[in-house]
């Protein structure tokens, strides 16, 4: 048995526990503890018996909830090194960043991870892969130290909030009373246990076996995931800017795919977003468009997942019939494939769990 219920999808908090006949983990921690332990009761999940967080990304749409839930039910955190770092420095009191200066973060980050990579497998897809997206930060946090101001860049868009304080009211309201005392001054990057994994490498929780793979996005170290038990395989692949061939390898054999479809691309051009955020979201370290997801459905997908969910869907530059109406013409382009079923994963609601 293996269950994937999706707490929330979008740009406002991101959320969703996979489990199996013995194991439970929650991935990425996007909303409040108090409305994630909401949205689990809701959704028939029970908090208490989740063994791990697993985190892909240290943007605040998927760690806005994290420590205190993580301190909350006393559970082990999986990052990979430089997710945790980033998520550290954003936590650290008295730091203001300005979002070209945390581009530059990341920029130095990716830098790292291609030459590491490049040392262990020169001339490798990923390495040049990584060697591009460094390139295009900082190409962004150019752009961004000349023309975007802080404020604009967060007002904007949450997803790319780059600093993020600890709510002294929400720590006190979701902590049990006898940890209220010893509480009182936390140290926001405090953690019951952090475990680090790194990304192409494959670890146990459980009786669960989880791959992480390197996705195309502006932060330090962004990943997805592929979680299999018992013949099972689920996958999780949001906030990517492009498919590279990585990631269609990844999602092969899939039986649930959870998938990125941000933004339908006419809406996003004439839309609300200032130009800057516009180019951030739209490039090869941005988000999937509706229109990218459907050419990877049509062209790349092995057509074996019994649900496809689309998820991250932008409140203002989508709409859920446009997502839904792109995957499903591409998967009906090619007959094999009209088996599958499409969900659309919310902002605002958990979705029914998902049992196969
Ligand atoms: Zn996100
Ligand atoms: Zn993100």
């Amino acid at each position: 048995m293996m269950r994937m219920t999706v707490l929330a999808s979008g740009s406002k908090g991101n959320s969703t526990v996979i489990s199996s006949s013995r194991t439970r983990v929650l991935v990425d921690a996007g909303l409040s503890c108090r409305e994630l332990l909401k949205r689990m009761s809701q959704a028939g999940e029970d908090p208490t018996r989740l063994d791990a967080i697993l985190v892909t990304h240290e943007h605040q749409d998927h760690i806005a909830g994290l420590s205190v839930l993580a301190r909350r039910l006393n559970i082990p955190v999986f990052f990979t090194e430089p997710t945790h770092r980033a998520w550290a420095r954003m936590l650290t009191p008295r730091t203001t960043m300005t979002y070209a200066k945390w581009l530059d973060h990341v920029q130095r980050e990716k830098e790292a991870r291609a030459a590491a990579v490049a040392a262990s497998a020169p001339n490798s897809e990923l390495a040049g892969q990584l060697a591009e997206e460094s390139r295009i930060i900082a190409g962004l946090a150019a752009g961004a130290a000349a023309a975007l101001s802080h404020s604009d860049a967060r007002a904007d868009d949450p997803d790319v909030a780059p600093e993020l304080p600890v709510d002294p009211d929400e720590e006190d309201l979701c902590a049990p009373e006898s940890q209220q005392a010893a509480a009182q001054k936390p140290d926001p990057t405090y953690l019951p246990a952090v475990e680090y994994f790194h990304s192409g490498t494959r670890f146990s929780i459980g009786d669960i076996d989880i791959t992480p793979f390197t996705i195309p996005h502006d932060a330090a170290d962004p990943c997805g995931f592929v979680f299999e038990s018992e013949g099972i395989r689920m996958a999780l692949a949001t906030d990517l800017g492009y498919m590279p061939p990585n990631v269609k390898a990844a999602l092969k054999r899939i039986d649930v795919l959870l998938l990125e479809s941000n933004h339908d691309l006419e809406m996003l051009r004439d839309g609300p977003y200032p130009w800057s955020v516009k180019q951030r979201v739209l490039s090869r370290v941005g988000h999937l468009s509706n229109h990218a997801t459907a050419e990877f459905l049509e062209k790349d997908y092995d057509g074996g997942a019994a649900w496809i969910v689309l998820g991250h869907l932008s409140e203002s530059n989508n709409a859920p019939e446009l997502a839904r109406l792109s995957a499903e013409q591409a998967l009906g382009n090619q007959p094999t494939l009209l088996g599958n079923r499409v969900l659309l994963a919310h902002q605002g609601t958990p979705l029914d769990p998902i049992t196969l």
